[in-house]
């Protein structure tokens, strides 16, 4: 099973770790590959390089040995969209069985996504929690796993939800906080980023303006 967790990881924190971390575990993957989009679709892009970003991702999952930095869409280049990675990963492996691990507000806007029902034909989606989102149960209804269900027996197409210790960890707030000088080193920033990372945005002055 081919696990993937895209993002745009600007900057990663705890609770990427965390999400990825716990459905490996809970799921029984061997790994977890960490996709950082090049040009996000569902985001504004972000003001940092994309070097930036994926040195950052590979500071943070260093300690962690499931984890794996995957650089698919940056070496792709232009718009990010899912439907795309996951027809090169098929070419590769056609075989293997591909999830695709997105937190819940990201699956909210999943009907907005290019060619929803197509990533459906070649991925399941390991959908999971995240405090102050609630889940769109009417989004691809039939799709949805049921309690007797699991993923292992279908090749494609499962909407599995997963409930993960609460994270409220976000980037768009720690990006927020890092800009004013008297929160740089609040809690949250302290609390959501690890200490490498923390450093890195130091050292490079990112998120300041
Ligand atoms: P933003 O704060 O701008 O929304 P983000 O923290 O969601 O950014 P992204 O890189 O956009 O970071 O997120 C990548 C994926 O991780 C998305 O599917 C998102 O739902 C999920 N995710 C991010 N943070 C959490 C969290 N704390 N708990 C659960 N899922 C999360």
């Amino acid at each position: 099973m081919i696990a993937l967790f895209g993002g745009t990881f600007n900057p990663i924190h705890n609770g990427h770790i965390a999400l990825a971390r716990e459905v490996a575990a809970a799921f029984n993957l061997k790994q977890v590959d960490i996709l950082p989009s090049y040009q996000s679709v569902h985001r504004a892009q972000p003001m940092v390089s994309t070097r930036m970003r994926e040195q950052m991702v590979k500071l943070a999952i260093s300690p962690y040995s499931e984890l794996k930095l995957n650089t698919l869409e940056l070496e792709r280049a232009g718009p990010s969209y899912a439907i795309d990675t996951l027809k090169q990963i098929k070419q590769q492996s056609a075989r293997q069985t591909v999830c695709w691990l997105m937190g819940v507000d990201a699956f909210n806007g999943f009907l907005n996504w290019k060619d929803a029902p197509g990533i459906l034909q070649l991925a399941h989606l390991i959908v999971c929690t995240r405090p102050g989102s609630h889940i769109d149960h009417s989004i691809f209804r039939r799709h949805q796993l049921s309690p007797q269900q699991s993923l292992e027996q279908y090749p494609a197409g499962k909407i599995a939800f997963f409930r993960m210790q609460p994270n409220d960890c976000s980037s768009t707030r720690i990006r927020h906080q890092l800009k004013s000088p008297a929160e740089r080193l609040s809690a949250t920033v302290t609390g959501c980023l690890a200490k490498p990372v923390l450093e890195f945005i130091q050292q490079h002055k990112l998120y300041e303006t």
